[in-house]
């Protein structure tokens, strides 16, 4: 009899430990076209001295130049190597052995997205063009099923993003670009006013304030378990030709990512059972040095005649990504060493089902397999 009692506290003990390691919520979040060199090394001195590419060259170096690349970084973004790097696993940073990329052949955003939110890699999307993507995201299967309907938002700076996630297929709410979605509270006005004031420097996207602080409200409100948001100002800044600009968004992703979690972990629904996961939709190149402004493959790059005489191999080291995740069943391996193998983007989305215990299987048995690096 004792034994027996012994045994059955034993198991329950152990499928307690098991529920703990299940997470309730997923963040998803990702920063356009955030090089690891940033993330991982810091601002890089050349970049930051070129005229060319700064107006704020001595504010930069004010603000992030220290002697210590790890220093550097820490300075660029202290929540991810403050917080995310201590209590959770990353990988991408490619000077420590550490590789992540993307699978789709293009490396750029649309196929790089698609990737990440559906799982799988789709060649015939080869364009940022507003298409309805044919394939279902995580986020429109969880969307469909009981535990989650309703319960899924994503709020993104670029306004392609309907179409990627097919909106009108999937019904999700997506709150992305110019559009103004009804005001739920005084906030929101406030935000759809400055919205429509405050002119954005791209024809197809918003600043990211206003992404975070949509994303903020709604979820104080409603709640949501699955969501999604997408900063974009790196890339555009980048393309731009903008280093500073660029250094201080990513700057603001990191502090905006920071004001997230410690929400979530202010809150008694989200507390403790909310995976943060962030990520990005593909690189930009090195070498030469002007290629940090450009992203694209020597595929993608073959179908635009002017950059094909300048690279003919494509914007070399555009496909390397990197990945951050901390949260319940998300181990603390810190910088994870992944020697040989490369992780992929097409990973992500079967990764956070299994992260949820559901089996991507049953999903779509396409998807790229779960990351065992982030898990439990
Ligand atoms: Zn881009």
């Amino acid at each position: 009899m004792k034994r027996l009692v012994l045994l059955v506290s034993l198991l329950f003990t152990i499928n307690l430990l098991a529920a703990d390691l299940k997470a309730r919520n997923v963040f998803l979040l990702t920063v356009d076209g955030l090089r690891w060199q940033e993330v991982f090394r810091g601002l890089d001195e050349s970049l930051a001295s070129n005229t060319e590419y700064n107006k704020r060259s001595k504010d930069i170096k004010a603000l992030y130049w220290t002697d210590s690349k790890e220093e550097r970084a820490q300075s660029l973004m202290p929540f991810l190597h403050g917080t995310v790097l201590q209590k959770g696993t990353v990988v991408g940073n490619r000077d420590k052995n550490s590789c992540a990329r993307v699978a789709n052949p293009w490396y750029f955003s649309y196929p790089g997205y698609s990737e990440i939110l559906t799982g799988v890699v789709d060649e015939a999307l080869d364009s940022n063009e507003k298409i309805w993507n044919p394939n279902e995201s995580f986020l429109e299967k969880l969307n469909t099923s009981k535990n989650y309907e309703g319960k899924v938002a994503a709020f993104t700076s670029w306004d392609v993003f309907p179409y990627i996630l097919n909106v009108e297929r999937s019904g999700l709410p997506v709150n992305a670009g110019q559009k103004v979605d009804p005001p739920a509270n005084e906030l929101e006005r406030i935000l759809n006013r400055l919205q429509d004031d405050i002119p954005s420097p791209w024809e197809t996207a918003r600043f990211d304030a206003f992404t975070h602080h949509y994303a903020l409200s709604y979820i104080k409100n409603r709640h949501p378990r699955i969501v999604y948001i997408s900063f974009d100002e790196t890339d555009d800044f980048a393309h731009d030709g903008r280093y500073d600009e660029y250094l201080m968004a990513a700057n603001r992703a990191d502090r905006f990512i920071e004001e997230l979690w410690q929400f979530i972990q202010s809150d008694a629904d989200y507390k403790d059972q909310t995976i943060l996961f962030i990520t990005v939709d593909h690189g930009r190149g090195e070498e030469p040095e002007e290629t940090w402004r450009h992203h694209g493959s020597k595929r993608s790059v073959a179908k635009y005649e002017q950059y094909l005489a300048q690279y003919p191999d494509g914007i070399v080291g555009s496909e390397a990504v990197w990945m951050a995740a901390m949260g319940p069943g998300i181990p603390a391996h810190g910088l994870v060493v992944t020697g040989d193998k490369c992780l992929t983007s097409k990973r992500i989305a079967a990764t956070l089902l299994k992260l949820l215990g559901e089996d991507y299987r049953l999903f779509n048995p396409e998807m790229g397999v779960p990351m065992q690096e982030f898990i439990q």
